[in-house]
């Protein structure tokens, strides 16, 4: 099913090719660099360049980079990093910094139409004068100034005469306009900052109202496609590309944001969580960021699929993290080699085993795809098992190991516990348990039956290994309020977010490599992680478990 199909946007592109209205279709995804990209971004990006692909047409890559307060090469490699992963190859790539002549120029054009003027007020004041939904605004005392003396402010805003804040360029429209951002809107500011990528060139910077649609219409944009909260911005969009005379006309429609549920999906939120080090970093696996998903091993193909299943549409609304999971268990259920590993190990003596033997048996590397072939894993006297698969007192419809029950080991024998070893202040130290060379896995042993099979591993050849266990960040949905409202998302990190456990695996893990995905038999599916496994000792990031409620 592709959910692609039939969007609005989709439809409007079609009749946009039909009426020939146009005849190319040219899209962007357009990054401010000031942060790394989330999975909300990613759907941007698959709404573009899907789009895009689906009618011939080209993708954009630009990055938004007009405010150097924020802004760093740093997220730009990151972000080229991101998108490429997902599996996009962008057409050109873009800074719309590279414009800011051209912006400056079309300011100027403005300001000899008597459509833009620089006004003296102060942002506060700026604010005052803007009036409300209910109430018109004010002319600026600054409002009617000269074409001449517009050109020579501005011309000396340019080249530094005045301090941050001093002067702006506003655009003149209509102070009483019913849609507040046609209030004669700010369009240049000052700001004496070094740019990551025109230095100190410039010490005025386009507003973002202004510089987005000339940015969309020197690229020759036929689509800019952005989320809702810039549909009362579409009208002066329109403005600045009628008036600042482009020639390419680009037209703006909007879709809902994505949002997740127990996410904080804003690039300035998750920088919070970075810079006070409530995660290690970007690409720590509980964030949402592509860099977090992707080292906590996450797909690409899971991603996308994901974001299409969210739809197009104007409306926002959260979305249930587990539909994520979903996708990717869908994704790694064919792919991920099965295997055995202990997460929080107890010993277990086989007693009856021959001493110093060692057997490999034969065990699938994957049960849904056989083409994968068989491993060999090794048996012997001494195995671990994990430590809530006994039980001394077990409750009822307790099937596994407990004082006189038998159950099956994966891919082995049955064993039964007949003993159970305690150190001096009674804590469970080892089992001791007899097996029955009658019922190796594989041979068809019908005699009797157990309830229970675990998994295990076999102890003088395993590999001590690192589980990281996650759960989610935020213990809260709906953070994902509209920009600007401050909801204080840190009252709601999950302190439990992530448990760091010590184990085994089996030694066909030995060579396991960084990215590589697995899933470890009644766990779960886990991701090698890329930053911290060594070969002494791989780490594992738990992507998802294996169980879900979670319906599509
Ligand atoms: P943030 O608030 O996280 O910084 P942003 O919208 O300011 O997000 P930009 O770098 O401007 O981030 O975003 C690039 C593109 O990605 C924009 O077109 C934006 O609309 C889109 N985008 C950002 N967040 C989401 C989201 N949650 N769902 C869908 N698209 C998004
Ligand atoms: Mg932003």
């Amino acid at each position: 099913m592709d959910h692609t199909n039939s969007n609005f946007i989709r439809n409007l592109i079609k009749k946009d090719l039909e009426t020939k209205k146009r005849d190319h279709i040219v899209t962007r995804f357009p990054p401010e660099p000031n942060g790394y990209l989330h999975i909300g971004h990613a759907k941007s990006i698959v709404i573009n360049f899907g789009l895009a692909d689906d009618f011939n047409g080209k993708t954009n890559l630009r990055f938004d980079d007009t405010n150097p307060l924020k802004e760093d090469t740093e997220y730009v490699n990151a972000i080229k990093e991101d998108v490429e992963w997902l599996g996009y190859d962008w057409d050109g790539l873009f800074f719309a910094s590279d414009y800011f002549q051209e912006m400056y120029e079309r300011a100027v054009l403005l300001i000899k139409k008597g459509k833009a003027y620089v006004d003296d007020l102060s942002q506060e004041e700026i604010r005052q004068y803007r009036g409300t939904l209910t109430e018109a605004g004010k002319d600026s005392p600054y409002r009617n100034r000269s074409i001449e003396e517009n050109l020579d402010l501005f011309k000396r805003m340019r080249n530094g005469e005045f301090a941050n804040g001093e002067k702006v360029l506003r655009a003149k429209i209509d102070m009483s306009s019913p849609n507040i951002n046609m209030r004669d809107p700010v369009i240049y500011r000052i700001a004496h900052a070094t740019h990551h990528n025109t230095g100190n060139t410039w010490c005025i910077y386009p507003m973002y109202a202004f510089a987005h649609p000339l940015e969309d219409a020197i690229e020759g944009v036929t689509h800019s496609l952005c989320t809702t909260e810039f549909e009362d911005q579409r009208p002066l969009y329109n403005w600045v590309v009628a008036e600042c005379e482009m020639e390419h006309v680009p037209e703006q429609t909007e879709f809902g944001r994505l949002n997740i549920t127990n996410t904080v999906m804003s690039k300035r939120k998750l920088k919070q969580l970075v810079d006070e080090k409530v995660v290690d970093g970007w690409d720590d696996p509980r964030m949402p960021t592509i860099s977090g998903l992707r080292r906590r091993g996450y797909t690409p193909e899971a991603i996308r699929e994901f974001v299409k299943e969210t739809g197009v549409s104007k409306g926002a609304g959260e979305v249930d993290s587990q539909m994520l999971d979903y996708f990717v268990r869908e994704d790694l259920k064919m792919k991920a080699p099965r295997t055995m590993g202990v997460i929080r190990p107890l010993k277990v003596v086989i007693t009856n085993y021959p001493e110093g033997q060692v057997e490999w048996l034969d065990a699938e590397i994957n049960p849904e795809n056989p083409d994968m072939g068989k491993r060999q894993i090794p048996f012997s006297r001494e195995i671990y098992i994990e430590q809530e698969d006994f039980m001394e007192n077990p409750p009822k419809k307790y099937f596994r190991l407990f004082p006189g029950n038998e159950v099956r080991l994966k891919h082995a024998y049955f064993i039964k516990c007949e003993e159970v070893i305690k150190d001096a202040e009674g804590n469970v130290i080892e089992i001791h348990c007899t097996y029955d060379p009658e019922t190796k896995s594989g041979t068809g042993f019908t005699g009797r039956k157990v309830k229970g099979t675990i998994h295990w591993v076999e102890a003088s050849q395993a590999i001590p290994a690192e589980f990281r266990l996650y759960e989610p960040l935020l213990l809260k949905d709906n953070l994902n309020e509209e920009e600007g409202e401050e909801k204080d998302f840190l009252d709601h990190i999950n302190p439990d977010s992530m448990q760091v456990l010590n184990g085994y695996v089996e030694p066909t893990m030995k060579d396991v490599q960084v990215q590589e995905k697995f899933q470890f038999f009644r766990h779960g599916y886990f991701n090698v992680d890329p930053k911290d496994s060594t070969k002494e000792k791989p780490v594992f990031n738990l992507i998802v478990s294996l169980k879900s409620s979670f319906k599509l």
